[in-house]
């Protein structure tokens, strides 16, 4: 089953080809570490992570690259108002980065490179640009000519003289045209610098996407992703930048994420209607926001909302519970040999069940509807545990597997299992000290045990071969 990916810059939705055979590279711009992550900043980290759990699973080497850009305006001001260091500011938001992505459950990146560790690429770069004539200096500033660029406008579909003719007052009265962006930036007193060919002075935003992407992934590469706001002006540089530097295709395909809303409205610092992970994670697991962001398609806007989070959590909650139940099934029953109807049909079930799921994630990552399977598969599984009778272990185990691979591997929810295991310890405990009490036949604390558990969402079943339980809520 052939992956479909849509591609903006084609604006279609594009079987993918990797370049190199089984393998793909793939780079998406990562926080500028001045401040933590909002769940806007979230939504592409999740997604993107998500697009290449999902490749690997298609069996492709993926290698991985996502960048934290430590020098910029905002990281200066914000280290100004700090009365730090730049270089303190980005050390300190790089840690807290991967304190949220960690409980965000976001993998590493293969590499994580920092702009200020890539000056020399960057030079290289930038001179490179210059001796092609495709960038002009003045007073140790460096901007690239877009006029010399002739597919300048192919990824966002704006039109070059409509852009040159919308374009407000030049800002910085220098350029040859408004549009014309910094390359390299002279370096103003109290900044960090860097010697270079122009003088001391720091790379622009753009340039060390391009930089750092040929540098881990070459010239071309096949998916470079990013939330849409980025894509012009940003991506249309980085493409400008690369192309006219390589002569040759940057990208294969582009992936970009819808806009995150907070009461529909686009959420973002200048607006002040931002709300951070952290702050979030206060009251919800990380895992809460994972699964509320995969329950829309990438490509959708998605509104935020206390309600929605909720919602997400008592869904995952839902299914947690299915396969809680299946694990502990695993551990605690006596199994039949024999395969009946029921056992056939909900192997059948698990099986498409499975395929819906991947021809969903084949068909441009539709996550809401590879989630709707998960769904699905638990109400048939829940019908066939609630049955009487013993139960045929391959089904169990195979149901089990179908969570690990699909819920677990590639969406990289409900992979809890260390908290789950010491649960089900305290569960067990709290069934022992039960029937002790009940042996003693101290009543009032066997009941009150009983209310715990209870309160816990067990449901106890006195058999003959002794106490079973299970998890209900
Ligand atoms: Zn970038």
């Amino acid at each position: 089953m052939p992956l479909k990916i849509y591609n903006t810059l084609t604006r279609k939705k594009e079987e993918f080809v990797p370049l190199k055979k089984g393998e793909v590279g793939m780079y998406i711009c990562g926080p500028t570490v001045y401040n933590y992550i909002h769940i806007g900043n979230a939504r592409p980290f999740i997604i993107f992570e998500v697009v290449r759990r999902f490749l690997k699973f298609k069996g492709y080497r993926v290698k991985y690259i996502q960048n934290l850009t430590d020098i910029d305006d905002k990281m200066i001001n914000n280290a100004k108002k700090l009365k730090i260091k730049v270089s303190e500011l980005a050390e300190k938001f790089i840690q807290e980065y991967f304190i949220d992505a960690d409980s965000l459950n976001i993998e590493r990146a293969d590499v994580h490179p920092r702009a200020t560790e890539h000056i020399k690429e960057i030079i290289e770069l930038v001179k490179g640009l210059e001796e092609k004539g495709y960038a002009y200096k003045i007073d140790g500033d460096v901007f690239f000519d877009v006029s010399k660029f002739k597919d300048y406008g192919k990824l966002s579909g704006q039109n070059i003289k409509e852009l040159k003719d919308g374009a407000r007052v030049k800002i910085d009265e220098r350029k040859k045209e408004a549009i014309d962006f910094a390359l390299w930036k002279r370096a103003k007193e109290g900044e960090p610098s860097w010697q270079s060919p122009w003088g001391q002075g720091r790379p622009g935003w753009h340039i060390e996407c391009s930089a750092m992407s040929m540098r881990y992934l070459g010239k071309t590469f096949d998916i470079h992703a990013g939330g849409s706001d980025l894509v012009f002006p940003h991506h249309e540089n980085e493409i400008a930048q690369s192309e006219a530097y390589n002569n040759q295709q940057f990208v294969r395909y582009w992936m970009h994420n819808g806009y995150l809303y907070l009461n529909n409205q686009k959420m973002s610092k200048s607006l002040g209607n931002i709300m951070k992970v952290r702050d979030i994670c206060q009251k919800y697991k990380g895992e809460v926001i994972r699964y509320f962001i995969l329950s829309a398609h990438y490509r959708s806007p998605l509104n935020f909302s206390e309600e929605q989070l909720q919602q997400a959590e008592r869904s995952l909650q839902r299914l947690g519970n299915a396969i809680f139940n299946v694990k502990h099934l695993l551990k605690q029953d006596k199994f039949k040999k024999s395969k009946d109807k029921d056992d056939e049909s909900i192997l059948e079930k698990r099986r498409e069940s499975e395929q819906k799921f991947i021809e969903a994630m084949n068909d441009d990552f539709n996550t809401p509807v590879a989630l709707s399977q998960l769904f699905g598969f638990s109400r048939e599984i829940n019908i066939y545990l609630n049955s009487p009778g013993l139960k045929n272990k391959e089904v169990i185990e195979e149901t089990l597997k179908f969570y690990q691979e699909l819920a677990g591997k590639i969406l990289g929810i409900l992979e809890d299992f260390d908290r789950e295991e010491s649960f089900e310890q305290e569960i067990e405990k709290l069934i022992k000290e039960r029937e002790e009490a009940r042996k003693e036949r101290n009543w009032v604390e066997s009941d009150r045990i009983r209310n715990k558990l209870q309160e816990k969402g067990i449901l106890l079943e006195d058999t003959p071969s002794g106490v079973r339980w299970k998890k209900t809520k």
